[in-house]
Formats: C-alpha cells, structure tokens, sequence
C-alpha cells in the first residue's frame, strides 16, 4: 500500500441531512458492532436480526467479517496491522451505511477495544450512533460449538494466531449490550436488540 497521503482534498457538504433520511425511512441509521469470539455467535444472530427488522419494514443490511474479507478486504491477513486495517475500513464502511440510514449490523470479531472505540469515534464524530454490543459466549462453549471446525484447526497448530486459542480478545469495558447466548436463544437476542432499539429512539415502533 503506498504511503503517499493526498493533497488538496476538500470535503463538499451536501443538502440532506440524517434526519431527512430518517423521514423517508422512519427510522435512524445506526451501527450495531457485534463483537466477540469466533463461534460466539455475532453472525447467527445478526442474520435472524436482520429478518427481524426486514420483517417490521425497517431497513437493515448486515456487514460480516468473512464477507467483507472475500472482497473490500481481500488482500488483508490476521496479523495486528491486518487486522487493525481490517477493522478501521469495515468501520468506515458501517459509517457511510449508517449515515445513509440504514441499521447497519456489523459482524466481527474485532478483538481489541482500541479499534472498537476508533470505530465509535468515527460514527460519534459524525453524530451517527454507534452501539457496541458484546456476543458473550466462553471460550470452551464456543471450541464445543466450532461451527467452522476452526478451532479444531487452531489447537493442531494449523492456524497460528486464532483470537482466544494464541491471540487475545479484549473484553469490551463498557459495551452498550451485553448478550450472554449461555442464558440467552437466539431469538430471546433479537427481541433485546430490538427492544434496545426501541429504548434509544432508534426506531419508533
Ligand atoms: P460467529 O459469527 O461469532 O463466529 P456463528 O454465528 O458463525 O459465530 O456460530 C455460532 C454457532 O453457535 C452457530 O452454530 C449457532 O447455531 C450456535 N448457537 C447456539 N446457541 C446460540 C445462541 N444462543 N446464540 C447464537 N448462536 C448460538
């Protein structure tokens, strides 16, 4: 990747704010950053969220690690910088969703709170809400559930650097939900997220 930064770039504002959009749509944009272990369940319950709100006519579109990294962040790896990278670009993609109105709900594991909290710098920065909700589910439950057969793959030695096995998850300090899948179903996690929602004024109905 070059270093070289580019000069004379001007930000041109336009005539349509958020809450414009929000007219139309009826509701706010938002982030919903899904955070936890590989396994956790970030994408199981942010698929069935997605249909949840689809369902009640509201515009949501999901943003899921392995996805983003078939394209937008293909030529990115797991190493910190990788990973760093892989989540300052994914937050700025929520971000330009998220300003454009939708519920935007972004499945990564996003291992440590410094890149989470950049993340929620760049939505509050431009006024656009951020909400970190923490996928808590213990390690040994998610190597029993290993749906991907990854951490299998890990404690053989076959990936190096799998979050929770040989790198760290930082557990977020002071996330805005906090969804325990031991005590939780998934769709006991939807109505939370949904009824969070609803409490933040995100959505009216
Ligand atoms: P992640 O996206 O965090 O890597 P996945 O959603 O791919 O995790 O996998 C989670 C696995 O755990 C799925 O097989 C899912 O069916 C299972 N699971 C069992 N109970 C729950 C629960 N309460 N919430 C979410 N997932 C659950």
């Amino acid at each position: 990747m070059s270093d070289q930064r580019p000069t004379n770039i001007v930000w041109h504002d336009g005539e349509i704010t958020p809450n414009d959009r929000a007219k139309v749509l009826r509701h706010q944009g938002c982030t919903l950053w899904l955070t936890g272990l590989s396994g956790s369940g970030k994408s199981t319950i942010g698929v069935a969220l997605e249909k949840a709100l689809i369902g009640r006519g509201l515009l949501a579109y999901r943003l899921d690690g392995d996805n983003v990294r078939h394209g937008l962040n293909a030529n990115l790896g797991f190493s910190a910088d990788d990973r760093e990278e892989n989540i300052r670009r994914v937050g700025e993609v929520a971000k330009l969703f998220a300003d454009a109105g939708v519920i935007t709900i972004s499945s990564f594991i996003s291992p440590y709170q410094r890149d989470r909290d950049r993340v929620r710098k760049i939505h509050e920065d431009n006024s656009i809400r951020f909400l970190e909700v923490f996928v808590d589910t213990p390690l040994e439950v998610c190597e029993s559930r290993d749906p991907k057969g990854l951490y299998k793959k890990a404690r053989a030695g076959e990936i190096k650097g799998f979050t929770g096995i040989d790198d760290p998850y930082e557990i977020p300090l002071d996330p805005d939900v906090h969804i325990s899948t031991n005590l939780l179903s998934v769709s006991k996690a939807v109505d939370l997220l949904v009824n969070h929602l609803q409490k933040t004024g995100i959505v009216r109905r």
